[in-house]
């Protein structure tokens, strides 16, 4: 998506940016989350455009009749989630507060994701042709809410913006519209089509197992994750979390590399 467009979706020029600088968002955890991110918008700007995306996708999903239709599933995944929320309190206090929610759209797409502010949503297609166990899903689940936890989408519209002021582009030539509408509608497709950096991924990934972990799934559920996406790729048909969510072995072996680090957490959360 172009700059320009992502800019408009969350409806500010350059001229009302609110200066943040750096900062992290999240405090460390076991692995180390605390990288310095550049954060020119506030993170209530985000969340509302990304609340406004979710009631749409919702609403929509609603007149096709895709949405819940599964209850056993859809009481699966709330269980799943009601397990891993507390424990985002690690790596951010107010995290637990969050006006947390879980859906599921009844659709072959293997496809998950978590908007800032915790609006989580799960396509039927990836727990039922991957054939996920509970700690599989925690294991998607907890790498969604990290992208959340960590405002991945924040900076990366930061760094959008930055680039943008460093070329001298001004808010008018930006084209940015105040209709609330249009915003709704392409914040909602900016955020839910993200495709995050190889940094981003690796901190998802880590702070999502640790996640996993306290809550008390199997962290190595995350090496047979992992190698059932990477099946359904060879597969032929890219799924659409493959695309946002680029894997290859060196993945798989990152996480194996982490297991020692969790699996603790993962044995205290079960006693
Ligand atoms: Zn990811």
């Amino acid at each position: 998506m172009p700059v320009f467009r992502i800019l408009a979706a969350i409806g500010i020029g350059i001229a009302s940016l609110t200066l943040n600088g750096c900062a992290t968002t999240t405090s460390a955890g076991v692995v180390g989350a605390d990288r310095s991110q550049l954060m020119l918008i506030s993170s209530e700007q985000l969340e509302q455009t990304a609340a406004q995306g979710y009631t749409k996708l919702k609403n929509e999903a609603t007149q096709k009749g895709e949405l819940n239709k599964d209850p056993k599933l859809l009481a699966r995944l709330r269980g799943i989630a009601q397990r891993i929320e507390p424990q985002t309190g690690v790596f951010r206090k107010d995290a637990p507060g969050w006006k947390w929610e879980v859906n599921v759209i009844d659709s072959n797409e293997l496809n998950a994701f978590c908007m800032p502010g915790g609006k989580i949503m799960f396509y039927s297609g990836l727990v039922n042709r991957l054939q996920l166990t509970d700690a599989e899903i925690a294991v998607v689940m907890g790498h969604e809410i990290a992208h959340a936890l960590r405002e991945h989408s924040r900076e990366q519209v930061s760094q959008a913006i930055a680039a943008q002021a460093a070329l001298g582009v001004g808010s008018a030539a930006l084209g940015l519209s105040q209709n609330a509408a249009a915003l709704a509608n392409v914040g909602y497709q900016a955020l839910i089509a993200t495709h995050f950096s190889r940094t981003d991924e690796a901190e998802a990934d880590r702070i999502g197992l640790e996640l996993t972990a306290r809550a008390g799934y199997n962290p190595r559920a995350g090496v047979s994750l992992w190698q059932k996406m990477m099946n359904a790729n060879e597969g032929g048909q890219m799924p659409e979390f493959f695309s946002s969510h680029p894997a290859d072995s060196s993945r798989v072996q990152q996480i194996e590399s982490l297991l020692p680090v969790v699996m603790p957490l993962y044995n205290a959360a079960r006693r």
